[in-house]
C-alpha cells in the first residue's frame, strides 16, 4: 500500500501518519525528519538544508527531489510507504508522479487533512519532539498525546525521552512562510494536492482535521481498505 498524506503544518499529519504506518506496517517517509536527522548528524546535506529550514523556506528541489526518490528505492519501501511532507510544490508533485509511473509503482491513496490556517498555527506552537523517536507525537494542548512530567520536567509520554521544540515551530515568520507555501494553489502544496486529486488511480480521502485525533484517525481508517 502506497500513500501520500497532505495537510498544513500543524494539522496532525505526522500523528496520523505514524498511526497509519504502524497499522499497515509500511515505511513512514518524512522529508522534514530526514532533513532534521541530517542536521543533527552534521552531514553535508544537513548543512545545506539548515538555513532554508530555519527560515521556513523550502529546501531547493535539486536537493529534495533526488533525496526522496532515492529513499523510495530503498528495500524497506518495497512493503509499501506513506510519504509525508513531500511533494510540497507542483514541480515536486509532477516529478514524483512521473517517477512512480516510470518505475511501475502504483499510488493507492491520497490522504488530505483539511484545517484552517489560524488553527494550524496555534497547534504548531504546542508540539514537542521526542529525542528518541520521531513517531512519538507529543503536544501540550492535546490530552491524548500530552507529554508526562518526570522530575519536574516534561518528557515523552511514550518512552520518557527528552522533548524539544523545533526552532521553526516557535518563529511566527517561519510558520507564516510554511503556510503560504502550503495554501498556495498555483505553485505550492495545494497545487500538488489538486494535481494528485485529479489523476486517475489513487483513492482520495479528505478529512476534517479540526476534530480530535481519534476522530480524524477513524475517518481515515474507514476509507482505507
Ligand atoms: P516539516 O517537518 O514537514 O515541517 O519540514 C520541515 C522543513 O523541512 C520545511 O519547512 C522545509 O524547510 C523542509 N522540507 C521538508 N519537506 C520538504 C520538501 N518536500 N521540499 C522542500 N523542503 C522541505
Amino acid at each position: 500500500m502506497n500513500i501520500l498524506i497532505f495537510g498544513p503544518n500543524g494539522s496532525g499529519k505526522g500523528t496520523q501518519g505514524a498511526k497509519v504506518q504502524e497499522k499497515y506496517n509500511i515505511s513512514h517517509i518524512e522529508s522534514g525528519a530526514i532533513f532534521r536527522k541530517n542536521i543533527g548528524g552534521g552531514t553535508e546535506l544537513g548543512k545545506q538544508a539548515k538555513e532554508y529550514i530555519d527560515r521556513g523556506d523550502l529546501v531547493p528541489d535539486d536537493i529534495t527531489i533526488p533525496m526522496i526518490l532515492d529513499r523510495l528505492k530503498e528495500d524497506d519501501c518495497k512493503k509499501g510507504w506513506l510519504l509525508d511532507g513531500f511533494p510540497r510544490n507542483k514541480v515536486q508533485g509532477e516529478t514524483l508522479a512521473k517517477a512512480l509511473k516510470d518505475a511501475g509503482i502504483e499510488l493507492n491513496y491520497v490522504i488530505e487533512i483539511l484545517l484552517d490556517r489560524q488553527v494550524a498555527k496555534e497547534r504548531i506552537m504546542g508540539r514537542r519532539l521526542c529525542a528518541n523517536d520521531n513517531n512519538h507525537p507529543n503536544h501540550i494542548a492535546f490530552e491524548a498525546i500530552k507529554p508526562v512530567e518526570k522530575d519536574g520536567k516534561l518528557v515523552c509520554r511514550v518512552c520518557g525521552g527528552e522533548l524539544s521544540t523545533r526552532a521553526d515551530d516557535q518563529d511566527e515568520d517561519a510558520i507564516g512562510k510554511r503556510h503560504n507555501i502550503y495554501y498556495d494553489e498555483n505553485t505550492g502544496t495545494m497545487a500538488a494536492v489538486n494535481y494528485f486529486k485529479s489523476i486517475d488511480g489513487p483513492k482520495v480521502i479528505s478529512v476534517d482535521g479540526s476534530s480530535s485525533i481519534q476522530e480524524v484517525l477513524a475517518a481515515i481508517m474507514k476509507e482505507l481498505d
